[in-house]
């Protein structure tokens, strides 16, 4: 039973992820033998049809539940019903009028002009057609390879932020924010920080008033001075510059970061440096920025939470001295 629902599952979300895949529907012949449950094209409420009933009384195309006036297919009531009933299973009549009229209003919608086609076909059988833009290819002649990549252009999608800092950073590429995100050896709480910053998922000044006016003022709750978008709570705010300018330094003269790596400072700030080969300087410097970012948060949300004024420079020591004393005693331990 559960196999039987996964694999329904399964079918549905091909539909879903797929709605390229067209049936090649020329006459009449073809839309009879369509099935309809869990179909794209038929839907009651904005879901697809289901039935239990149908499906074990084995009226699942629409052959089986239609009927033919005139040149019209439609949901036969009669014809339908007699056929749950021989089949002896439990149904609602109600339900199944319901389901009916969605067949109709489907096949109405979807093949109203070929039903009244009939021509009968040697080879009667539906085939599938994959749609790309304006080419159609038949299902057979597809590669497996064909169907990931559509699968993998439906299933994933860029991350909301990107499309932000992108308009921040138009020279850099920003799919790079995401490759050195994972430091090894830093506590949950930076890395969180770091996670929280780049998808942009701290809640500034301005967002908090929308909220809670009450409660909240859309000053930057650091410099007093400007109102607090994100930006200006990582980047821009004036009581941030003296601190961004003294680990810029500290990258300089305690790790050897040279001028031109640090040239464009704000977008080493916010994601560090992309490493390049083995060794070197990159994850140093990428380790001391995600403290830097850290305290900087920090200190940012004792303002606004506890009314605290925090000395960033201090904070941000403090963190190193006590990330380098549990570094060492992990050492000394293992
Ligand atoms: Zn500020």
């Amino acid at each position: 039973m559960l196999m039987q629902h996964q694999s329904e599952k399964a079918k549905t979300d091909i539909l879903k992820f797929l709605p390229q895949l067209r049936p090649d529907v020329e006459y009449k012949e073809h839309v009879i033998r369509l099935p309809f449950l869990n179909s794209p094209f038929f839907s009651h409420k904005g879901r697809p049809l289901v039935s239990k009933a149908l499906r074990e009384a084995g009226l699942t195309t629409l052959g089986g539940v239609c009927g033919r006036g005139g040149d019209c297919l439609f949901f036969d009531k009669n014809k339908t019903l007699t056929g749950l009933k021989r089949a002896g299973g439990v149904f609602k009549t109600k339900q199944i009028l319901d389901l009916g009229m969605s067949i109709t209003q489907g096949v109405e919608k979807s093949w109203r002009t070929l039903t009244s086609r009939g021509m009968l076909m040697q080879d009667d059988a539906v085939k599938f057609l994959l749609y790309q833009g304006a080419k159609s290819t038949s299902l057979p002649q597809i590669k497996t390879k064909v169907i990931y990549d559509i699968l993998i252009q439906k299933l994933i999608k860029r991350p909301a932020a990107e499309l932000r800092w992108a308009a921040i950073f138009p020279t850099k590429t920003v799919t790079s924010i995401w490759c050195n995100l994972a430091i090894p050896f830093l506590s949950h709480a930076v890395f969180n920080t770091d996670f929280k910053l780049r998808h942009r998922r701290y809640y500034s000044s301005i967002v908090l008033h929308q909220i809670h006016k009450l409660k909240f003022q859309r000053l930057c709750p650091v410099c007093g001075l400007e109102d607090e978008d994100f930006e200006h709570l990582i980047l821009r705010c004036g009581a941030l510059s003296g601190f961004k300018t003294y680990v810029c330094q500290f990258l300089k003269t305690g790790c050897g970061a040279t001028a031109a790596q640090l040239a464009e400072w704000d977008w080493v700030w916010l994601f560090g440096l992309l490493r390049q080969g083995r060794g070197g300087i990159t994850m140093q410097v990428n380790t001391l920025l995600s403290f830097a970012r850290h305290a900087a948060v920090l200190r940012r949300n004792y303002a606004l939470f506890e009314n605290k004024k925090v000395n960033v420079k201090e904070l941000f020591k403090n963190l190193l001295k006590a990330h380098t004393a549990a570094c060492l005693q992990g050492g000394s331990v293992h």
